[in-house]
């Protein structure tokens, strides 16, 4: 099985990037991923020699691994990439930073937390464990336009940092560019929605995953599918855009699948569709989901 080893990182999702491998549809793969400093900030005294620095203009956070070229994958298709298996290593950080999160201005001084992670378990101190729900923060394709760097996220993803991205999920992509060249990293060994101090569970992982490739089917946002929930996406600097963009989204999919109305497809929306937030990173650029069960229709 193909591995690509976690000193393939980059921190930007551009087409500039030359691809660290070629792989085939169907293909399954193991990425290793980097945390969010790179494996800088391995005691809690790194926290500040750690800090990212810019490199190219990009501030060298939440790295990812590849680009993946993945052949025959061409702009107007869709990449899809099932998440079989997310790996966490033995230990990741926190972090409190003056300013960041909705809890910045009670920060003193900037503080990491060194979390040691076994058997399923989060441990925080002698008293303090929680069960480990690893996900995925950065996943994404290479934009035909303007790069984006991993700090942020885009039409074709980037830090998106949703929760849902986990094993057992299918993302869905857009491809911009000859190849998609998928990017992945910025793994999370927990992460609450809104991601409320601005840093999660950081840690280094491997992950395991099948591409796959839709032909001909265009897609404008990245998208979800679990066993229950279809899932879509919205960013923006306003929450509310961000929301809109989301919603808008998901009533097209039922419209188009459903043959309903716009006012239908709202009706529906209201009884059964859960928006939540992903991250807001900063307070400035929001990332949120809509999400809605998959329907099951019944006989003919
Ligand atoms: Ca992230
Ligand atoms: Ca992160």
């Amino acid at each position: 099985m193909l591995r690509i080893s976690r000193d393939k990182v980059c921190y930007e999702l551009s087409s500039h990037l030359e691809p660290v491998a070629f792989v085939e549809p169907g293909e399954t793969v193991v990425l290793e991923t980097n945390d969010s400093r790179t494996g800088r900030l391995k005691r809690a005294e790194d926290v500040l020699t750690s800090a990212p620095q810019p490199k190219n203009g990009n501030p060298m956070v939440n790295p990812a691994t590849g680009p993946l070229f993945i052949r025959g994958a061409e702009p107007g298709d869709t990449l899809t990439v099932d998440i079989l298996d997310i790996k966490l290593g033995s230990q990741g950080y926190l972090l409190a930073k003056k300013g960041v999160g909705l809890l910045g201005d009670t920060v003193q001084e900037t503080t990491a937390w060194i979390i040691p992670v076994s058997e399923g378990e989060a441990r925080f101190s002698n008293r303090i464990s929680l069960p480990v729900r690893p996900m995925i923060g950065v996943i994404g394709t290479a934009p035909a336009g303007a790069s984006i760097p991993t700090m942020y996220v885009g039409d074709t993803g980037g830090n998106m940092d949703n929760a849902r991205i986990t094993i057992g999920t299918r993302v869905f992509l857009p491809v911009q560019v000859p190849g998609a060249l998928l990017f992945l990293g910025d793994v999370h060994g927990m992460m609450g929605d809104g991601e409320l101090n601005g840093t999660a569970l950081e840690m280094p992982a491997e992950v395991r995953i099948q591409v796959g490739l839709i032909k001909g089917q265009r897609i404008s946002l990245p998208y979800l599918e679990t066993a229950d929930l279809m899932i879509t996406t919205g960013y923006g600097d306003d929450f509310f855009d961000a929301a809109r963009q989301a919603v808008r989204e998901m009533a097209v999919r039922l419209i188009d699948a459903h043959s309903l109305t716009w006012e239908e497809a709202g009706m529906l929306l209201s009884a059964a569709g859960d928006l939540r937030i992903c991250q807001s990173y900063g307070g400035q650029e929001v990332t949120v989901r809509l999400e809605f069960p998959r329907i099951r229709t019944t006989g003919e």
